[in-house]
């Protein structure tokens, strides 16, 4: 019998195993009980969601209804809204993150400020139909936008406002550009993604969903720098940033062996993500001016990822750059959606999409903060 060449070379465990037994060491004791049940989610197939493109011609919006599909960002529960009115009534009033994490202080975000422009369609709990892909309309633009749903929660929480200068540090593909476009209020809006090829299929995800007038005006800017850099370029100057960092990608690193985080060749990469991870979200909170807001937003369970990076970023923001930070409490959005996504429950800092069998989205961790100084 001949042994095959590369018998000798191959690696004993394939990267998706190696992302499995680090998710049931680490996620096992950060999620505890909860864990059982989000592993089985995240081995099985992803929900999408469908974001409407507001530029295309075509009425998508009701073929997606016919198909059993609601929009998840309209269809909430009333009693649900005002519940939140009653709650955010008082500014300041403490909530319960507030009471335990004594020394980062909290404001509650209205759900009133939402954008109703975003459009998000997905099919009932349970319901596992998957969508046809979209059809260009009569000038070549698709009709939808197939992403994570939960991908569209960072966006609603950054809460773009009219004329608002806003940043998108980390943007490739664009899901979360194309979502923040959908707002038609944007007064600049600037694309960044250090990866020229990843920016080249940005632009090629904008040119299918946006009309060519819009990408070649004074409105928009598509860059390929080092977003750990962007202090040297600009400070002070948004409104509002969003930093989608690099991660584990976790749900991804269980399906696809090929470039997988978890491949030996790229342990030191994925050991110096959470630093990564820092310095965009640093060179974030720069880049906003004082009064402007900055959402931090991951795809991975990880703590050391996700409240540590911010908790980091809080603190050295405060020592090395004199900026003081407040954390944007966003529980009224997440009691808002509660009927479309699982929240981690008790998350001292931020919130997370958790994946569930019945609602197979996420993860995704976010966090906002307001600049103060
Ligand atoms: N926001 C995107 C979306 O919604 O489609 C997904 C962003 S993805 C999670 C993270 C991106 O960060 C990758 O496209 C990667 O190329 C980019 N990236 C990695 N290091 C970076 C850096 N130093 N500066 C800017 N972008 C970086």
């Amino acid at each position: 019998r001949v042994k095959e060449k590369w018998a000798a070379t191959r690696a004993k465990y394939p990267p998706t195993t190696l992302a499995l037994q680090h998710f049931d060491a680490a996620y096992g004791i950060q999620l505890g009980h909860l864990w059982p049940s989000v592993r089985a989610a995240l081995l099985c197939e992803r929900k999408y969601g469908a974001l409407v493109n507001n530029f295309s011609d075509d009425d998508v919006l009701s073929d997606l209804q016919d198909q059993g599909c609601r929009d998840f960002i309209s269809d909430t529960d009333l009693e649900v809204h005002l519940e939140q009115i009653s709650a955010v009534g008082v500014e300041g009033e403490s909530s319960d993150l507030s009471t335990k994490t004594s020394d980062i202080s909290h404001q509650q975000l209205s759900p009133l400020q939402i954008s109703r422009n975003i459009k998000c369609l997905v099919f009932p709990r349970g319901d596992i139909t998957r969508f046809k892909p979209a059809k260009p309309d009569k000038f070549g633009l698709l009709g939808y936008y197939l992403m994570d749903a939960a991908s569209v929660l960072p966006c609603l929480a950054l809460d773009v406002q009219e004329g608002h200068n806003v940043l998108d540090l980390c943007a490739a593909p664009g899901g979360k550009t194309l979502t923040l476009l959908q707002t038609q209020c944007l007064g600049f809006l600037c694309v960044n993604d250090s990866s020229i090829s990843r920016t080249l299929r940005l632009k090629r995800v904008l040119h299918s969903y946006t009309p060519k007038p819009f990408l070649s005006g004074d409105n928009l800017r598509i860059t390929s720098f080092d977003g750990t850099k962007w202090g040297e370029i600009e400070r002070d100057t948004f409104d509002r940033v969003l930093v989608d960092v690099p991660c584990t990608t976790d749900r991804h690193s269980l399906v696809e062996d090929d470039n997988n985080i978890f491949s030996r060749s790229r342990t030191g990469e994925r050991r110096r993500l959470p630093q990564l991870q820092l310095e965009l979200l640093l060179a974030g909170i720069e880049a906003t001016h004082p009064g402007g807001e900055i959402l931090y937003s991951t795809c991975t369970l990880s703590q050391t990822q996700n409240q540590s990076v911010v908790e980091q970023a809080i603190h050295l923001a405060q020592e090395n750059h004199s900026i003081h930070l407040q954390v944007v409490d966003l529980k009224p959005l997440t009691h808002m959606f509660r009927k479309t996504f699982h929240f981690a429950p008790n998350l001292h800092l931020g919130e997370m999409v958790i994946p569930h069998l019945a609602a197979n989205f996420g993860p995704i961790y976010m966090c906002k903060l307001k600049r103060l100084t």
